[in-house]
């Protein structure tokens, strides 16, 4: 995407093309101006214009360009929270609230992949979390407990039966989730782009907003060629915010994450591998996380920045982990590679945040996006609809809070990265 194939790699190969769009260069006025074309901003849109409303998104690059056009597509219930310290972290309303909405999340991202027909190679076949070692499955075991009594579909998998499925013999055990699976993540941004502007939502890409004025009692979002005035501001920019709210970016602490992908495996490989195709990754801290992509290519990421020195030293250790991993592979070729940026925020729970009179966003999805960004961009529309009130949100308000040290954590975790697969981790 715009001309760095390290920034969407594979998604943006196999994806089907987004809605034509040009750049915002006049002023015009909407009721509602979202900003950001990521999941949170598009399923708003799309919420909002099929409700009537009249709505604008201005995306500053290309649909999908965030992290909703580089991440690995796991659609998963819930945050890397336990989910007895959701009520913990945030007391027994909203806990009990937002652990409830995420482990419906993925149920709407398939509503509205089949509502909208949208082409994104969705995967109901669940997903994996495996264990590593004896700490990996106890820590899966206490997972699974507390998943179950609120009545989660959720299964305990011993070793045999997660190498049958997985393919890889590395395993002590592993959770699946039935509610989870996988897709293509950029076919289904932009699946939701279209479906959005079939609803009536104008979208605007090459227009980053720079700037926002109250005039007459009225919002004026600024770009570099035009302006929207509108009665609604949504900030749907997430970890890749620049311009006005470039605060929610500080917000967060950058952890880059690589995926590779293999061309497509042979047959008797697909039956080996992942044959159910669940999506994967596992309980290490420098996490690894695998899936198959609809034409049999076996995508694998971790921790770490395709950039200098890392390339080579990620890239090179991929190799050495899958070999160990599925050794039936033998030497894989990489078809495509690319990275991108998560933003962690210090509690791993996302944010609620109001900059002003009805402007409002959701952010810090902590490397869960798809769900949750589909689910809060839903809840904005509605919330702006007049359906769900503040403070019948999931979340409660919070002011902007930089990190300590956040630039050193930065550094910490790419070069942790480095350190960590040049000297050979076991996976
Ligand atoms: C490498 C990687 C792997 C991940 N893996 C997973 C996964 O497997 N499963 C999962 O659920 N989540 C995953 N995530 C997280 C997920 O991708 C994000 O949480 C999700 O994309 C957030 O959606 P969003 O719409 O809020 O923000 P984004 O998708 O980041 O979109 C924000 C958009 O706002 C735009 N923008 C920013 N500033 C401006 C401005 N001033 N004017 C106009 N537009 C602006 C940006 O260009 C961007 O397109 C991963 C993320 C990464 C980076």
């Amino acid at each position: 995407m715009l001309n760095d194939p390290r920034s969407h790699g594979l998604w943006e190969k196999t994806a089907p093309a987004p809605p034509l769009t040009t750049r915002l260069e006049e002023a015009i006025s909407a009721d509602v101006v979202i900003v950001g074309g990521g999941y949170t901003g598009l399923s708003a849109a799309l919420h909002l214009a099929e409700a009537g409303t009249d709505v604008v998104l201005l995306e500053a690059a290309e649909i999908g360009f965030g992290g909703a056009g580089r991440n690995v597509g796991l659609i998963n219930a819930g945050m890397w929270v336990m989910p007895d310290d959701f009520p913990k972290e945030l007391g027994p309303i909203y806990g009990d609230r937002l652990l409830e909405l995420l482990g419906n999340g993925p149920a709407l991202v398939r509503e509205l992949i089949e509502k909208h027909a949208i082409a994104c190679e969705l995967e109901k076949s669940g997903t994996l979390h495996c264990a590593v070692g004896p700490e990996g499955l106890t820590e899966l075991e206490e997972r699974a407990r507390q998943w179950q009594k609120r009545g989660a579909p959720v299964t305990l998998l011993d070793a045999a039966e997660t190498e049958r499925r997985v393919g890889s013999s590395a395993y002590a055990g592993s959770l699946l989730d039935m509610r989870a699976g996988t897709l293509q993540p950029l076919a289904y941004a932009r699946g939701l782009a279209h479906a959005a502007v079939k609803a009536g939502a104008r979208l605007h890409t090459g227009s980053p907003v720079t700037g926002t004025d109250d005039v007459n009692g009225r919002k004026v979002v600024r770009t570099g060629y035009g302006e929207v005035t509108a009665d609604w501001i949504i900030v749907a920019t997430d970890a890749y915010s620049t311009g006005p709210w470039e605060q929610v970016r500080r917000e967060q602490v950058y952890l880059p994450y690589f995926n590779l992908a293999t061309t497509p495996l042979g047959d008797n490989l697909r039956r080996s591998i992942l044959p159910g195709r669940e999506g994967c990754w596992d309980t290490k801290d420098i996490l690894s996380s695998f899936r198959m992509d609809q034409a049999g290519r076996l995508v694998f990421g971790s921790v770490g920045a395709l950039r200098g020195t890392g390339t080579g030293i990620h890239k090179s250790w991929a190799r050495r982990s899958l070999k160990r991993l599925f050794p039936q592979l033998g030497d894989v070729e990489f078809e495509a590679e690319w990275y991108g940026q998560i933003g962690m925020t210090d509690n791993a729970l996302p944010r609620f945040h109001k900059f002003g009179r009805n402007v409002l966003g959701f952010s810090g999805y902590n490397g869960r996006g798809i769900a949750p960004g589909t689910t809060f961009g839903k809840l904005l529309a509605r919330h702006i609809l007049g359906e769900v009130s503040e403070t019948d949100l999931p979340l409660p308000l919070t002011e902007v809070q930089e990190p300590g040290f956040r630039a050193v954590k930065e550094a910490y975790y790419e070069a942790g990265a480095q350190i960590a697969h040049f000297t050979g981790e076991r996976f």
